[in-house]
């Protein structure tokens, strides 16, 4: 059933390649963040968008935020190392709990989606501007819901080529071919506690992806599906002294042993 609740977003960025960077700049004038924000807002436009950076304190994401994010995106390239280990924690502790998590692009070395997948999260990449072609695997999946033919391009692009150091995702939708040869699993669904975490490959900044039509869809169509949804989640150890039903047995627990 769908959720018509505004859902509410927080487009995080470490907001560094932006102001460093002439070619990024001119392809993202106010900021990967601001660009996404405002891309989200003409594409979902019940949801409630926010934006954070890395320079802000606790970046941006305090404790406030976190609560009142359904859906976070995360952007990091240069200064993943920057990040604190607290906001972590706590970002991922939001994801157990139920908050989405879309990591784009090279947020695949980023210490949250590191923390939350357990593995390098590392693989082969080239910049080279060459094509990509990010053929659909899954057609029943909502987050491509509406792109039209097998697979969309993407003209030029950096390579991210397997081996990718991730578990197996729980769902896979995209996988892209490169010019050069590479293949890349690009759009994965991994499910963490009550959290669904969206990889999405696409987004190298100094080509203007995120102005791509099926890109800014993909995003937006994700937004909606890691949003919280489900049951309530009991996610932490819980000693049950009471049963629901009579237990037979005559049994002295020794507390020593929990403790
Ligand atoms: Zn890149």
């Amino acid at each position: 059933m769908k959720n018509e609740e505004p859902v509410r977003v927080t487009v995080w960025n470490e907001f560094i390649h932006e102001k460093q960077n002439a070619q990024v700049r001119e392809i993202y004038p106010d900021g990967i963040h601001a660009f996404l924000a405002n891309m989200l807002n003409q594409r979902l436009p019940q949801a409630e968008i926010g934006t954070a950076t890395l320079e802000q304190p606790q970046h941006g994401l305090s404790d406030e935020v976190l609560q009142q994010t359904d859906v976070l995106l995360w952007w990091g390239h240069a200064g993943h190392h920057l990040v604190s280990d607290q906001v972590v924690a706590e970002v991922q502790a939001r994801v157990l709990e139920g908050m989405g998590l879309i990591c784009l692009h090279s947020a695949h070395a980023s210490k949250i989606f590191q923390r939350l997948l357990g593995t390098s999260c590392m693989l082969r990449w080239r910049e080279a501007a060459e094509k990509e072609r990010l053929w659909i695997v899954d057609p029943s999946h909502p987050i491509v819901e509406g792109i039209e033919g097998e697979f969309f391009e993407l003209p030029q692009t950096e390579m991210y080529g397997e081996f990718f150091d991730i578990p197996t995702p729980d769902e896979l939708l995209l996988i892209s071919w490169f010019e050069g040869g590479e293949v890349f699993r690009s759009g994965c669904v991994f499910r963490r506690g009550k959290g669904r975490i969206f990889y999405f490959r696409p987004g190298h900044e100094t080509f203007p992806i995120y102005h791509d039509e099926n890109v800014q869809r993909v995003i937006a169509q994700g937004v909606e599906y890691v949003r919280p949804a489900g049951a309530a989640y009991f996610g932490n150890g819980r000693n049950i002294t009471s049963s629901l039903e009579p237990i037979e047995a005559d049994h002295n627990v020794d507390d020593s042993l929990h403790n």
